[in-house]
């Protein structure tokens, strides 16, 4: 567990200094004896550096604190999230889909999107289904300051739980990205970061083949798949691949033997 509570912007920053300031050292010959100590810092410096942001926006590590990718069981259980929504027509067409084959799915939800689409929220839990907080402007939290990450993680609650009645206790950071300050809001909030182990690039648009392939070749016990029903907060991308992609995922993986879950119950299937 990573302790040290500042955020990685202002830690890549003292990094690009001490990196800096090592090479005029090394440039002005000095602290070169036993050996050249200015060099050898600045290419720590910059495999820290490198470190720190992969570990930072690589969803299946816990480097900066408790997230979940997946989780370790010898069921065969998966859990289909979907992030971004709500956005009509599609979150409609993938619910129609989730009920056609009776398998329920997590929603990570933008704030700013439930707020305009509340109905569309009410039947996601009336339909069985998990909500999750995915930001109210679906913001990279790792350029927001403390402020702005709690604003977005607490104004997303309090909307959906006028919504729904409920307050979600389940976060997917926007792109999964996170550092310890990310993690130490959720923590302080009692919400679980949950990431994903299984993505195609939906998002992408590849098209229906590439989305099916890329998942189902990925997809083992207690995976998270991810998938979007929303385009961010531009809701300008068509996610008809993604919709029919679902269904297709759906209907091979029930053929596999696999059962769908909600994140909620994949976490409570975990054999750690
Ligand atoms: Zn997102």
């Amino acid at each position: 567990m990573f302790d040290f509570k500042l955020p990685l912007i202002s830690i890549l920053g003292l990094l690009t200094i001490l990196v800096l300031v090592s090479l005029v050292l090394d440039y002005l010959r000095l602290l070169r004896r036993p050996a050249r100590i200015g060099l050898w810092l600045a290419m720590l410096g910059i495999i820290a550096g490198f470190f720190l942001t992969a570990t930072a926006v690589m969803p299946d590590n816990r480097f900066y604190g408790p997230a979940f990718s997946e989780v370790k069981t010898s069921q065969k259980v998966v859990a289909l999230t979907f992030d971004d929504g709500p956005y009509p027509p599609y979150t409609e067409q993938v619910l129609d889909v989730l009920r056609e084959y009776k398998v329920p799915a997590t929603f990570f939800v933008i704030g700013r999107n439930a707020e305009k689409h509340p109905e569309l929220v009410r039947r996601i839990v009336a339909e069985g289904h998990q909500i999750g907080n995915h930001t109210y402007n679906h913001v990279d939290l790792l350029k927001t300051n403390r402020r702005g990450i709690a604003d977005e993680i607490d104004r997303t609650n309090r909307l959906l739980q006028t919504i729904t009645g409920d307050m979600p206790h389940v976060v997917r950071p926007p792109h999964g990205f996170r550092d310890s300050v990310v993690i130490d809001a959720m923590t302080e909030r009692k919400l679980k970061v949950v990431e994903w182990s299984v993505s195609s690039r939906d998002w992408t648009n590849p098209g229906v083949d590439a989305i099916v392939r890329r998942t189902i070749g990925k997809v083992r016990n207690g995976s998270v798949i991810l998938l979007h029903d929303g385009d961010g907060v531009a809701q300008s991308a068509s996610r008809a691949q993604t919709v029919e992609a679902a269904r297709q995922i759906i209907r091979e993986l029930l053929a596999q033997g696999y059962r769908f879950v909600t994140v909620d119950e994949i976490l409570a299937n975990t054999e750690d």
